[in-house]
């Protein structure tokens, strides 16, 4: 039986030690970490991730503000929106939620973000010094899997590590991160051959594709650590992950559960961002 990875557990210990350092620097530096949150149209999930996030960062003692735009808002005036906030002193993130409402150029927005300002991790110019190992802030849920296998004390070092999708803000980044950490990464997409032989040769699986009960139990190497990242609607409208869960299980050594793990550690990496995020303007501002 796997053991079950409690990303609850682990995002609330994430999320007490950020709000100790922000204690900290509010005492010592005077400055209080803010983070701005732009929200286009009215996508209820988009609503809802938004709310989350605000509410986490008042718990973690981090300034928010929201910036709720209608559907019709036009290209230049989110733009306008974000360079502005480019300049707000008391601001060190800015997040986009996206998906951004049809018709809109979410990487021209994401382009327009001022690179030291970009929390989500998402701006080329961050992708690149995450490639190269040069980076300020990581994409908060590659990061957040990372936490998540440091927690249980998974080696990454030379295990064959299998990324099952290979989306710009899901699997590539997490690719590159267990690269960084030395494992032998497979990244597997909608046209590889004979998935299930590759996946049950990891000793770590992570699966971001999107599909319910896509990795089944004859996917799984025995003892191997399968990490869920997919958030899916099962037939009931429950949510569920990428993993059927039934046959994983008992095959497993460990796994993420859906709700309950890889999505509460994505929050706490968005706030650890926003931290590193008024640190390096701090830095900035003594130079
Ligand atoms: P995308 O749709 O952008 O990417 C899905 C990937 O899965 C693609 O690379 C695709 O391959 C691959 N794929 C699709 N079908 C197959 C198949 N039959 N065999 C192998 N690979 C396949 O999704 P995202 O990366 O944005 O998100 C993935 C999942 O993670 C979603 O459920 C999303 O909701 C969830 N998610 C969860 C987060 C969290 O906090 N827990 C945060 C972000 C996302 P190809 O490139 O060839 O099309």
């Amino acid at each position: 039986m796997a053991k079950l990875i409690d990303g609850k557990a682990v995002a609330a210990s994430v999320r007490a030690g950020i709000a100790q350092e922000v204690a900290a620097m509010q005492e010592n530096d005077g400055v209080t970490p803010g983070l701005a949150v732009v929200i286009v149209g009215d996508d209820p999930a988009s609503r809802t991730y938004v709310n989350n996030k605000k509410k986490a960062c008042a718990e973690a003692g981090i300034y928010s503000e929201e910036y709720a735009l209608p559907a019709t808002t036009t290209q230049q005036e989110l733009v306008d929106l974000v360079q502005t906030l480019n300049r707000k002193q008391d601001i060190d993130g800015i997040l986009v939620q996206l998906p951004l409402p049809k018709g809109l150029d979410e990487k021209a927005v994401i382009e327009a973000i001022d690179p030291s300002k970009d929390v989500d991790a998402f701006h080329e110019s961050n992708v690149g010094r995450i490639m190269i190992g040069n980076f300020h802030f990581l994409p908060c849920t590659p990061a957040g899997v990372m936490e998540l296998l440091r927690s249980e004390n998974i080696e990454v070092a030379g295990k064959h590590c299998v990324v099952v999708g290979r989306s710009n803000i899901v699997g590539k980044p997490m690719a590159m991160l267990l690269l960084h950490s030395n494992g032998t990464v497979t990244i597997c997409h909608s046209k590889t051959q004979d998935l299930p032989a590759v996946c049950r040769s990891a000793d770590i699986l992570v699966s971001a594709v999107g599909k319910a009960k896509f990795i089944t139990g004859d996917m799984v190497k025995p003892g191997a650590a399968v990490i869920d990242v997919g958030m899916n609607r099962d037939e009931n409208g429950k949510l569920c992950g990428d993993v059927d869960f039934a046959s994983v299980e008992p095959v497993a050594g460990y796994l993420t559960p859906v709700p309950g793990g890889v999505g509460p550690m994505t929050i706490a990496m968005l706030l650890k961002n926003t931290l590193a995020a008024a640190k390096l303007h701090c830095k900035a501002e003594e130079k």
